[in-house]
C-alpha cells in the first residue's frame, strides 16, 4: 500500500523544510519526501492543502491512569498534592486504569501525539492486572506505547508519602517489572509496545530499589526512567537523607547514563547539567505540569547547550488537566523565554523537543522523530486553514505560537488514527462514557 500526502508544508525536523511538498508512505515506513508533487504511482492520495506536516509528537512522560482523577488538589504544592491524591489512586482497579488510559491516549492522538511514555507506578494490592489494562488501551487507540513499569516500596511506615497498601516490597516490584518485560517488551524494529523500568521517584523508593532497577534494566537491555529534581522540597529532603542533591544521588546509584531519561529535572546545578550532557542522560520537560504545581522552570536551554537530550511530556492529567501534547510546544517556548530571554528557544527548537528530542529520550531516534526516508510513518497533518491560523506567514510559528491546530490526519506506522479532527481508531463518545462511569465509581469508593 502506497499513500502520498501532498500539497502540504513539511517540517522534516532533521532536514529541509518544504513550503509545498509530499510524503510517500509505504506500509509502515516513509518511502519518499520532497518538494513539489510526487510523480510516481500511488494507491491513495491525501490532499493536505493548507496543512503543516510534522513528525508525530513524542510524549516522554505521562501517568495515563490520572485521567480519572483530574481537578483535585488544584491549589496545592507537589507534596500536598501527592498526599491528597495517593488515597484516591489506592482505589484504582484494572477497569478504571483501562478506561482512563484509553481516554488519555485518545486525547493525545487528537493533539498530534503518536508515541507515549506512560509511567505507571500505582499497583494497589487488590488492583488487578494494571499493565495488561494499559496494553489493552494501547491496542484500542493504536499509538506507540513505552510503558514504564513503575514501583514504590517506601510507604508511610518507612517515612514515605504513599499509604502502605499502595507500595510493593522491593522484591515484588522488581519481579513485577521483569514479568512485564518478559510479557510485553518488543525490541524489534517498528515496535508498538516497549517496557522501561521506572521506580516512582527517589523519595518514594528505597536505595535498594533504585539500584536493583538499574541492574534489572541493564541486564535486560531496556531503558530507565524516574522523576528527579522536580521541587525544592525534594532537594531539601534528599540533602537531609543522603547528603546529596537529587542529581548527585542519581549519579551515585548509576542513574546518569545514556539509557536513562528523567522527568522534570527543574532544579539542577551547573555541574549537574554538565553531567547530563557528558553522560547523555535525557530530560522529560513537562512545562504545564511544572506551572500548575509552581515547581520552577527547567533549564532547557542549558541542557541543550550541554548536549543532553530533552523531550516534552504532558505529565499526568491530575497535574496537567488538558492532557494535550500540542500545547506543550507552546508552553515550552514561553517558559524557556521567561527563564532565559527572547533567544532562549526558537520555534524550530520547540518542535525539535516535541519530536526528535523525545525520540532520543526513548532510544528511538533511529526510527522516530523526523520525516525521513526509512523512518516509521508516524505523521501529524496540522490543519492551518481555520480562523485561528489564516494569514500566519510561517506554518511552524503557527503550530508553536498559536492555539493547537486541529488535525486533518494522524498516522501511526502508516495507519490512520485521526482523520478530519476525529478519532478513527475508536468512538470518542463511547470512550468518554466509559471514563465518566469509571470516575463516578472511583468517587463512590
Ligand atoms: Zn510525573
Amino acid at each position: 500500500m502506497r499513500t502520498v500526502v501532498e500539497n502540504a508544508a513539511i517540517a522534516t525536523v532533521s532536514g529541509p523544510e518544504y513550503r509545498t511538498g509530499f510524503v510517500v508512505v509505504e506500509d509502515d515506513r516513509i518511502a519518499a519526501v520532497g518538494p513539489g508533487s510526487y510523480p510516481g504511482p500511488v494507491d491513495e492520495r491525501v490532499d493536505a492543502s493548507g496543512c503543516l506536516v510534522t513528525p508525530g509528537l513524542v510524549n516522554t512522560h505521562h501517568h495515563l491512569y490520572q485521567w480519572a482523577t483530574r481537578g483535585l488538589a488544584a491549589d496545592h504544592t507537589l507534596f500536598e498534592w501527592l498526599v491528597a491524591l495517593y488515597p484516591v489512586w489506592g482505589k484504582l482497579d484494572a477497569d478504571l486504569t483501562h478506561a482512563a488510559g484509553t481516554a488519555g491516549l485518545a486525547r493525545l492522538a487528537l493533539t498530534g501525539c503518536t508515541t507515549v511514555a506512560d509511567h505507571h507506578y500505582v499497583f494497589p494490592s487488590d488492583g488487578g492486572d494494571q499493565v495488561a489494562a494499559l496494553a489493552a488501551a494501547r491496542e484500542r487507540i493504536g499509538l506507540r506505547l513505552h510503558l514504564v513499569r513503575g514501583s514504590m516500596d517506601r510507604g508511610e511506615s518507612d517515612g514515605g508519602l504513599p499509604p502502605d497498601r499502595l507500595v510493593e516490597s522491593t522484591e515484588d516490584a522488581l519481579l513485577g517489572t521483569e514479568a512485564a518485560i518478559d510479557r510485553y517488551h518488543d525490541a524489534s524494529p517498528g515496535a508498538v509496545l516497549q517496557i522501561a523500568v521506572g521506580p516512582c521517584s527517589p523519595f518514594s523508593v528505597t536505595e535498594q530499589l533504585m539500584t536493583g532497577a538499574a541492574e534489572l534494566a541493564r541486564r535486560r537491555g531496556v531503558r530507565l526512567h524516574t522523576h528527579l529534581a522536580e521541587t525544592r522540597d525534594e532537594e531539601q529532603q534528599c540533602l537531609a537523607e543522603t547528603g546529596c542533591t537529587p542529581a548527585e544521588y542519581a549519579e551515585k546509584l548509576g542513574w546518569l547514563a545514556a539509557d536513562v531519561w528523567l522527568a522534570h529535572t527543574v532544579h539542577l546545578a551547573p555541574a549537574a547539567i554538565r553531567r547530563f550532557g557528558e553522560t547523555g542522560t535525557g530530560s522529560a520537560h513537562c512545562p504545564t505540569s511544572n506551572g500548575r504545581l509552581g515547581t520552577g522552570i527547567a533549564p532547557v536551554r542549558d541542557l541543550l547547550d550541554a548536549g543532553a537530550p530533552v523531550g516534552l511530556g504532558v505529565d499526568g492529567a491530575a497535574s496537567s488537566e488538558s492532557g494535550g501534547l500540542g500545547e506543550e510546544l507552546h508552553q515550552a517556548l514561553l517558559q524557556a523565554r521567561q527563564r532565559g530571554g527572547p533567544t532562549a528557544l526558537t520555534t524550530r527548537e520547540a518542535l525539535w523537543l516535541g519530536t526528535m528530542g523525545g525520540a532520543r529520550c526513548l532510544g528511538r531516534a533511529d526510527e522516530l522523530g523526523s520525516v525521513e526516508v526509512g523512518k516509521l510513518a508516524d505523521l501529524a497533518l496540522w490543519d492551518l486553514t481555520g480562523l485561528n491560523y489564516a494569514g500566519i506567514e510561517d506554518p511552524v510559528a503557527a503550530l508553536v505560537l498559536a492555539a493547537t491546530p486541529p488535525l486533518r490526519r494522524v498516522f501511526v506506522g502508516g495507519r490512520t488514527v485521526v482523520a478530519d479532527g476525529r478519532l478513527r481508531s475508536g468512538e470518542e463518545a463511547v470512550i468518554a462514557g466509559e471514563l465518566a462511569t469509571a470516575s463516578a465509581r472511583l468517587r463512590e469508593r
